[in-house]
């Protein structure tokens, strides 16, 4: 068995009623542990793609296995994944400490438990100090982080963002950069990370697939996309940063 395969599409694809192909029968395989940025212009269908791994939109054609296991009408809840999305997602009545643990209560993970990793992940992205306050009162920074403390006590072993960056300033959007693949790495989290900044795919990614127009244009290390682009759109798209 592959067992260091963690998603498999074949042949995937998504029409939605309005919309048709916006996926066209992409295969795609994603390794345990890795780092891997999927970029594309906006509309590209990065979401998309993102949301059908999640489980929140059905696939329209193909096979898609996480974990060795075909999940196709699978629900997000039984997909062992967790999500960092752009706005954050918070629970604006709930304070810090009960926005990270909502999603352990609800799976019954025992109290001790819930405050080891609690206390591990507030350490890990420096939220000690703030975990009484509510969203309103933390900056976008912090309200990020928050999320990705959600994301890491859930201990699943498959994390997707989208595109969880855009709404910070740049000089915070580069901390975070950096922040996260240190956490990534030191927690062995494979992940799939969806941007459309070409910089973002460039210095975070072990992989980077370009889509365009919901076919996949190359996939492969930063080094070898900017060095043997495999089409004039990738060469132009990874070539030419904003
Ligand atoms: P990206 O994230 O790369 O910007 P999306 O996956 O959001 O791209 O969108 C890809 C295409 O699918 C776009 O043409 C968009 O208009 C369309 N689309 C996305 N979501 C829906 C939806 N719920 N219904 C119909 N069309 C959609
Ligand atoms: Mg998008």
């Amino acid at each position: 068995m592959q067992e260091s395969i963690i998603v498999e599409m074949i042949r995937v694809s998504k029409s939605y009623d309005k919309q048709k192909n916006v996926i066209k029968e992409m295969d795609l395989t994603i390794r345990e542990g890795e780092f891997f940025v999927l970029v594309g212009p906006s509309g590209s269908g990065k979401s998309t793609l993102l949301r059908m791994i999640a489980g929140l939109e059905d696939i329209t054609g193909g096979i898609l296995k996480i974990g060795g296991r075909v999940v196709n009408h699978l629900p997000p809840k039984d997909r062992n994944i967790s999500m960092v999305f752009q706005n954050y997602a918070l629970y604006p009545h709930l304070n810090v400490e009960e926005n990270i643990l909502f999603g352990l209560k609800a799976k019954k993970v025992d109290k001790g438990e819930r405050q080891r990793r609690l206390q591990e992940a507030a350490e890990m992205l420096g939220l000690e100090r703030l975990l009484k306050r509510k969203p309103k009162e933390l900056s976008g920074g912090q309200r990020q982080r928050v999320a990705l403390a959600r994301a890491i006590v859930s201990r699943a072993p498959l994390c997707l963002m989208d595109e969880p960056l855009s709404n910070l300033d740049a000089k915070l959007r580069a901390n975070m950069r950096m922040e996260i693949r240190r956490l990534q790495q030191r927690l062995g989290l494979t992940t799939i990370y969806v941007t459309h900044d070409q910089v973002e795919a460039m210095t975070m990614g072990d992989r980077i697939m370009v889509l365009h127009d919901g076919k996949i244009q190359q996939v492969g290390e930063p080094i070898r996309l900017y060095n043997e682009p495999a089409n004039t759109f990738v060469a132009s798209f990874i070539g030419t940063p904003k």
